[in-house]
C-alpha cells in the first residue's frame, strides 16, 4: 500500500537531574558539595533513506520517543547524554507541526536534520556552592525534551509530473521514455501510487519524471483520486500535460485541458503557474482534423505543443528533447523552508497562565500571579521533590525568561507570595 501522509507523534528525551550529593570521606567531617550535572536528552533526528518509497511505516507505529539524559551523580559525575533516536523516511517528506500547520524541516537533501531538541541537563548541587551558601542542599531538573504531534507528508522529488485523465496514456509515456513499469491497462486509476522514471536524454543528460494517477474533475475538492496525488506534482518544475487527442473515450480533448488546469488552480496558484507542456498522445488512433484542431487551440493559448503516440514512441524522442530544453531554463527542483522550529514553540508554553512580575525600590522582584498562590502553599520548599516541581513550573510557564529578561542576576531576591528565595541560574 502507498501511503502519503501520516501523523505521528514525537518526543525528545528530558535532561537528566542535577544530583545533591556532599563530598564524603572516611575521618572527614562534612566534605563539599559534589552533585554532578545531568545529562541531555535524545534528539529526535530525520534522514532521508532511498530505499523507502512510502510512509507506511508510520501508520503501524505512531509514538517516537528519544531517551532521557542520565541523573547526575555524586563526586561530580556528570550523566550520560542519552543518544538520539533517527527516524528514516523517504526522501521528499515534509514535517509540519500538527498545531499550526507550519512547516518544520524538509527532509529532501543528504544528512540529519534535528527536528525536536532532547532537554539539557539540569545542574547538579556542586554548582550552587558560593561562599555564603556552602551546602546547597538543591540541584535542578532537567529540562523538558521538545515534543509535538507532527504530520509527515511526502511530497515527491520529480523535474516533470504528468497529469491528466485518467486513461490519456500518461503511464505509458512514462515506460516507454524511462526504466519505469507502472501498471498500464485501458481502465481509470490503474495507477493508484504515483510512479518515478529516471529519463536518460543524451550526453549525460538526465531528469526524473513522475507518473501521477489521474486528475480527473472535482479533484481538487478530493473526488477521484487527483486531490491526493496533486501535492507530488507541487515540487516539479515542469507540467507535462497529457491529452488524448483521438477523444477514444468520447470526451472533448479542448474541454479535457481546461478541467485539468482548473483542477491545478483550484489546488494552488503556484501549481496553474507552472510551465507546461502540451501533449497530444494516441496520434495513432486520431484523425489530421482532431490533431490540428487541438493544436491550434493550445498553440493559441501561448503552450508548446508536441504530437505523439505512446504506444508506437512515434514523437516521444522530440518529446524528451523538448523536456530537457525546457529543464535547462528552470530553477532546481523546490525545498521547503522551515517555518518554526518547536523551540520557538517552547518559548510559548504555558502562555496560557497570566503573571506580572515589578520589581521593588528594595530591588526585589515580585511575582505575581493568583493561580501561583495556591502552588506555593502547597510546596515544602525544604523536600527537594517538591522544590524540582516548583521550578519547574516557574520555567515552563515562562517567569524565569521574564526575569531574566528583566535583568535578574545570581542572587537576587525573588518573591512569590511572601515566599522569598534567592534566584540561581
Ligand atoms: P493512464 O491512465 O493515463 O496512465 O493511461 P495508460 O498509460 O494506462 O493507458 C490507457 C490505455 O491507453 C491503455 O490501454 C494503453 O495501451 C492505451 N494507450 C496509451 N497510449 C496510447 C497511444 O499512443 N495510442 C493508442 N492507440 N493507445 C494508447
Ligand atoms: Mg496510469
Amino acid at each position: 500500500m502507498f501511503v502519503d501522509k501520516a501523523t505521528i507523534s514525537i518526543k525528545a528525551g528530558d535532561g537528566g537531574d542535577g544530583a545533591v550529593s556532599f563530598h564524603r570521606e572516611k575521618y572527614v567531617a562534612a566534605g563539599g558539595p559534589d552533585g554532578g550535572d545531568g545529562g541531555k536528552g535524545g534528539d529526535i533526528v530525520f534522514v532521508p533513506d532511498d530505499s523507502l518509497s512510502t510512509l507506511l511505516d508510520f501508520r503501524y507505529k505512531r509514538k517516537y520517543e528519544a531517551q532521557r539524559g542520565q541523573n547526575g551523580g555524586s563526586k561530580n559525575c556528570t550523566g550520560k547524554n542519552a543518544p538520539d533516536l533517527v527516524i528514516k523516511v523517504p526522501r521528499g517528506t515534509v514535517i509540519k507541526d500538527k498545531e499550526t500547520g507550519c512547516i518544520i524541516a524538509d527532509i529532501s537533501d543528504d544528512g540529519p536534520q534535528i527536528v525536536a531538541h532532547g532537554g539539557k541537563g539540569g545542574k547538579g548541587n556542586a554548582r550552587f556552592a558560593t561562599p555564603t551558601r556552602q551546602i546547597p542542599k538543591f540541584s535542578k531538573p532537567g529540562f523538558t525534551g521538545e515534543q509535538a504531534e507532527v504530520i509527515l507528508e511526502l511530497k515527491l522529488l520529480a523535474d516533470v509530473g504528468l497529469v491528466g485523465f485518467p486513461n490519456v496514456g500518461k503511464s505509458t509515456l512514462i515506460s516507454v521514455v524511462s526504466a519505469a513499469k507502472p501498471k498500464i491497462a485501458n481502465y481509470h486509476f490503474t495507477t493508484l501510487s504515483p510512479v518515478l522514471g529516471v529519463v536518460g536524454a543524451g550526453e549525460g543528460n538526465s531528469f526524473v519524471m513522475a507518473d501521477i494517477p489521474g486528475l480527473i474533475e472535482g479533484a481538487a475538492d478530493g473526488v477521484g483520486l487527483g486531490h491526493e496525488f496533486l501535492r507530488h506534482v507541487e515540487r516539479c518544475r515542469l507540467i507535462v500535460h497529457i491529452i488524448d487527442v483521438s477523444g477514444s473515450e468520447g470526451r472533448d480533448p479542448k474541454e479535457d485541458f481546461e478541467v485539468i488546469n482548473r483542477e491545478l488552480a483550484n489546488f494552488s496558484d503556484e501549481l496553474a503557474k507552472r510551465p507546461q507542456i502540451v501533449c497530444a498522445n494516441k496520434c495513432d488512433m486520431a484523425t489530421e482534423e482532431q490533431i490540428a484542431e487541438l493544436k491550434k487551440f493550445i498553440t493559441d493559448k501561448g503552450y508548446p505543443f508536441y504530437e505523439i503516440s505512446a504506444a508506437t514512441t512515434q514523437g516521444t524522442k522530440e518529446l524528451v528533447n523538448a523536456i530537457t530544453e525546457e529543464l535547462s531554463k528552470l530553477p532546481p527542483i523546490k525545498r521547503y523552508e522551515s517555518e518554526m522550529t518547536l523551540r520557538k514553540l517552547d518559548e510559548h508554553a504555558g502562555e496560557g497562565q497570566r503573571f506580572e512580575i515589578t520589581r521593588g525600590d528594595d530591588a526585589v522582584f515580585y511575582v505575581e500571579a493568583p493561580w501561583l498562590e495556591h502552588i506555593i502553599r502547597t510546596v515544602d520548599m525544604d523536600d527537594y521533590m517538591s522544590l524540582q516541581y516548583f521550578q519547574r513550573v516557574l520555567r515552563n510557564t515562562g517567569i524565569i525568561a521574564k526575569l531574566e529578561e528583566m535583568g535578574i542576576d545570581e542572587g537576587d531576591t525573588v518573591n512569590i507570595f511572601g515566599f522569598e528565595f534567592d534566584f540561581v541560574f
